[in-house]
């Protein structure tokens, strides 16, 4: 998995910025534009700037996907255009997975009903490198279950691409690990390797 950011959640006193963005991008019935933009240019140059260290870990991804949503189930999901900015290589297809009945089933549980790969993008998928985006990783439950489906559909590779893992600071060790991570996000650190990246200078 490819993790951009961690995000301080449930912070005492005013909510923190990293909290406020993912929330705020795709807030109803009006995002904050400012926070869609900064979390465009943070996919953007994670995966443009660090192309080739993404290339050489996880293989070229062939199509790229994003989890959709009860609320937003279609391309008009604000994570839908996170996954347009993903820095593609030549040749990569984009498409749309569909909800499935267990969508909304209660419980953080993996299903691989949660989403279903329409028949029309069955080629993109099968015998392919699926790169899945999505915004948010609390359980992982959503992101797992797209892997599932998407490898019970006949995918070579999932490979997932999250920009912010939900810490909560009211959890001892996430905020044991949030408080050894005070640095602000820095597109040259490698979101591969973890470290500042030489790749990423070239
Ligand atoms: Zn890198």
């Amino acid at each position: 998995m490819l993790l951009l950011t961690y995000v301080r959640g449930h912070a005492p006193g005013k909510r923190h910025q990293s909290a406020h963005t993912l929330w705020a991008y795709k807030m109803q019935p009006t995002p904050v534009r400012k926070c869609a933009d900064d979390l465009v240019a943070v996919v953007a140059a994670a995966t443009r700037l660090h192309a080739r260290c993404i290339a050489a870990a996880y293989g070229p991804s062939t199509a790229i996907t994003f989890i959709p949503s009860s609320r937003f189930p279609d391309r008009r999901h604000p994570v839908a255009n996170l996954a347009r900015h993903v820095h593609i290589v030549a040749g990569a297809e984009r498409f749309a997975l569909g909800l499935g009945r267990g969508i909304d089933v209660p419980g953080r549980t993996v299903r691989s009903d949660r989403f279903v790969v329409p028949d029309q993008f069955m080629d993109r998928v099968q015998g392919r490198h699926i790169m899945v985006v999505d915004d948010t990783w609390t359980s992982g439950a959503k992101v797992q279950s797209a892997a599932v489906t998407l490898h019970e559909a006949g995918a070579a590779r999932v490979t997932a691409l999250v920009v912010g893992r939900w810490c909560d600071y009211t959890r001892s060790e996430h905020k044991t690990m949030l408080d050894s991570h005070t640095e602000a996000y820095d597109a040259l650190v490698c979101p591969v390797s973890g470290e500042a990246c030489t790749e990423a200078a070239v």
